[in-house]
């Protein structure tokens, strides 16, 4: 069984928690709040699972914990502000032609309007990407889209278990309240999206490659991420981390999850699902480089993988809303726009939406 032994969980609470937002980043919670519904977990051997564990083709990260120790000792987060005053945005309306609109709400959440449905990636509507609600990085600004608005929602993505990705407060009130929505996610996540209340047959679980056709005709495929995975229970790398492919009739959009940059990883998306019209790519939680180059690209590297890619529009997030690393708020927009003009790439073609503004694809 991946299971680790309840103690094992506790220590590493206890020790996250003696750790703060870092800790909380690289997973921690109170067994308590993580009671997963049993559920069959898959283990297909494969070029990233070896039967019992996911890992990282090529270079698998394998930090441990006195390297979070030295992070932690050795590095000082550039301060952030508390509040960024902003007015969230009603939601586009659903576009009449074959376009797509995405709307920034915050983080790693994207809302999706298509003439096939609409998508919520990575929804996190909590005041702290934290399994508990009085410490952990909070919210510098309110979502971009207020949660009431929300248009029906046909499908819900969750990248992986991190909590400022996978957030089960965000998830119980979606399953409540957007009844036809299907959530999908890679191996072995399902069990927490049961936990949240959506019904086993609103939960698609996949490897990377794997693809589903939804009823309303959305395509999605789960891609794969440089990243890892961790909650307070169940093993560390227990959970398939990735990113995702959506079809949306005419146009098609690359959910980059979190991830490290991989020289063969995203030239291989192209191959196999085609150029995007629009790729949402994070940009931030970088510093300090020698422990997070492994699991986040830096804005360069985005940069590289918006070319790998292909893609005809690339949007920026998980950057600004939590503070999760070591870097300034202001540094991401900052390093992007250097990257974009180093690379001779023009300012829209990588664009960084601010909170509820929508861009068209
Ligand atoms: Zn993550
Ligand atoms: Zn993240």
């Amino acid at each position: 069984m991946p299971d680790e032994p309840p103690s094992v969980s506790r220590r590493r609470f206890l020790r996250g928690a003696a750790l703060g937002s870092g800790a909380v980043l690289l997973g921690a919670a109170p067994t308590s709040l993580m009671a997963a519904a049993p559920s069959a977990l898959r283990f297909p051997v494969s070029d990233h699972c070896d039967g019992r564990r996911f890992f990282n083709p090529r270079r698998h990260i394998n930090r441990d914990w006195t390297e979070v120790m030295r992070w932690k000792l050795t590095s000082s987060p550039a301060p952030w502000p508390d509040r960024i005053p902003i007015t969230p945005a009603a939601p586009p309306p659903a576009p009449s032609g074959p376009e797509i609109a995405a709307t920034w709400i915050g983080h790693s959440t994207y809302l999706l309007r298509s003439p096939v449905g609409n998508v919520l990636t990575d929804p996190v509507y909590s005041e702290r990407a934290s399994p508990v609600g009085f410490a952990g990085p909070k919210r510098v600004h309110e979502p971009g889209v207020r949660y009431a608005d929300l248009p029906p929602l046909d499908l819900v993505v969750v990248t992986h278990d991190h909590y400022d990705h996978c957030d089960v407060a965000t998830l119980e009130r979606l399953a409540h309240d957007h009844p036809r929505a299907v959530a999908v996610t890679p191996l072995n996540n399902g069990p927490i999206l049961a936990a949240a209340g959506w019904a086993p047959e609103r939960i698609v679980e996949l490897d990377w490659w794997e693809s589903r056709t939804l009823p309303g005709g959305i395509v999605v495929q789960v891609t794969p991420a440089r990243h890892w995975s961790n909650r307070a229970t169940g093993a560390r790398n227990g959970r398939l981390w990735g990113g995702f492919n959506l079809r949306l009739g005419d146009r098609s959009v690359q959910v980059v999850g979190d991830t490290g940059y991989d020289e063969v990883m995203f030239r291989e998306i192209r191959q196999r699902c085609g150029a995007p019209d629009l790729a949402l790519v994070p940009i931030g939680a970088y510093e300090p480089r020698w422990f997070m180059s492994e699991m986040h690209c830096n804005p360069a590297e985005a940069v590289q993988i918006h070319l790998d890619l292909g893609a005809r529009l690339s949007a920026a997030k998980h950057w600004g809303t939590f503070q999760l690393t070591d870097e300034s708020r202001d540094a991401p927009p900052a390093a992007l726009a250097a990257a974009l003009g180093a690379a001779k790439l023009s300012a829209d073609s990588f664009r960084i939406p601010q909170p509820g503004e929508s861009l068209r694809a």
